[in-house]
């Protein structure tokens, strides 16, 4: 299974707004909080975890 993440890493990361869980979008290389539904784009294996950098869910989808 494609990872984005090293083991272990993701399981020990959690959102920055809220605390929630992240889970990985392998497809569109990004985390995604299960709690918020904000974004974070992984560049190169690393996440990129800051505010200017985080997609806001889509209101339209859930
Ligand atoms: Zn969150």
């Amino acid at each position: 299974m494609n990872r984005l993440l090293p083991d272990g890493l993701l399981e020990i990361m959690q959102c920055p707004r809220c605390g929630g869980l992240l889970v990985e979008d392998v497809a569109a290389s990004q985390l995604h909080c299960i709690d918020c539904g904000t974004r974070y784009p992984v560049e190169d294996g690393i996440p990129n975890m800051l505010d200017d950098a985080a997609i806001d869910p889509d209101p339209d989808r859930s």
